[in-house]
């Protein structure tokens, strides 16, 4: 298998399509397969744990749908020469397009993964690996989902980075906890059902910077103000307080978003442990920040 054998295949993948349906199940499959090889697991997974996983990722990246079903890409994903099932005994052999049931997997306690040849390359040339899944992001899904998808399989796309540290994938949870899962800035809190939506574990100091998973490098922030302050638009100081740059200006949002907060209290996280390193601050006044501030607030 070579490079250009293996992203032809991933550009091909066959997926399941009627009219203007989305289907994004072997996409999620292959994300997840990439977050677990990238993390160093074993190639083969038993059903068992892809069910729940896929299932989760279907619920929160794919279409709404009655019924979820992740066993359909565990096995037609073999139909693209990307994935492979372990023979087990009791698995029926299906010829024609008849799928094994979600039953059938588990009882039989199936595992599937990568093809060796797939395996060994990606092992190889890890660099490989993020390709594929920006090749597969890019194919199916908005930019604006990319991030979210990425923390949710646990992959790291950071080229920059030549040895590659593990990322804590549970750093977001970590974060939206540590802030009661609303924006710190202006305390967005939107859910469908029980998912938080549109609220993200801002990194202080970037992680392409080295900066760390960790609370005091993570603030809870609303896809906006996360954007905010990755552009610099605003900086937080060690006293917990947001100021506004000098250089952001507009009509429309630029009060609702920003000026009505600026000298104001950003709110702080459930323990002082959590607090935001000055450390990482100073690094995003430094780095980041487009100073200088604006005067102080009016009382
Ligand atoms: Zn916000």
């Amino acid at each position: 298998m070579t490079h250009d054998e293996l992203i032809g295949k991933v550009g091909a993948l066959n997926v399941w399509k009627r009219g203007d349906q989305r289907a994004p199940h072997k996409p999620l499959l292959l994300l997840l397969a990439l977050g677990r090889l990238q993390q160093q697991e074993r190639r083969l997974m038993p059903y068992a744990e892809v069910d729940p996983a896929l299932r989760e990722l279907l619920i929160e990246f794919g279409p709404p749908r009655r019924s979820i079903h992740p066993e359909y890409p565990f096995w037609r994903l073999q139909n693209d020469g990307l994935w492979m099932l372990a023979e087990t005994e009791g698995l029926r052999r299906r010829r024609s397009n008849t799928d094994p049931t979600r039953r059938t997997l588990l009882d039989n306690e199936v595992a599937g993964g990568f093809p060796e040849p797939v395996y060994d390359l990606l092992r190889r040339e890890p660099a490989l690996i993020e390709r594929i899944a920006y090749l597969v992001l890019h194919e199916h899904f908005p930019a604006s989902m990319h991030q979210d998808l990425l923390d949710a399989v646990g992959l790291s796309l950071d080229t920059r980075q030549t040895t590659r540290r593990k990322r804590d994938t549970d750093f977001r949870g970590r974060v939206l906890r540590a802030y009661a899962f609303r924006c710190a800035v202006c305390g967005f809190d939107l859910r469908i059902d029980n998912r938080t939506i549109g609220l993200e574990a801002a990194h202080v100091k970037w992680h392409q910077a080295g900066g760390p998973d960790v609370e005091a490098n993570g603030i809870a922030l609303c896809t906006m103000h996360h954007k905010l302050l990755d552009r610099g638009a605003f900086r937080i100081t060690p006293a917990y307080r947001l100021l506004v740059s000098e250089r952001v200006h507009g009509t429309g949002g630029l009060d609702e978003w920003l000026l009505r907060y600026h000298g104001t209290p950003v709110q702080q996280p459930q323990r002082t442990s959590y607090h935001l390193e000055p450390a990482f601050l100073s690094w995003h006044v430094r780095e980041v920040f487009k100073g200088p501030e604006r005067a102080a607030a009016l009382p």
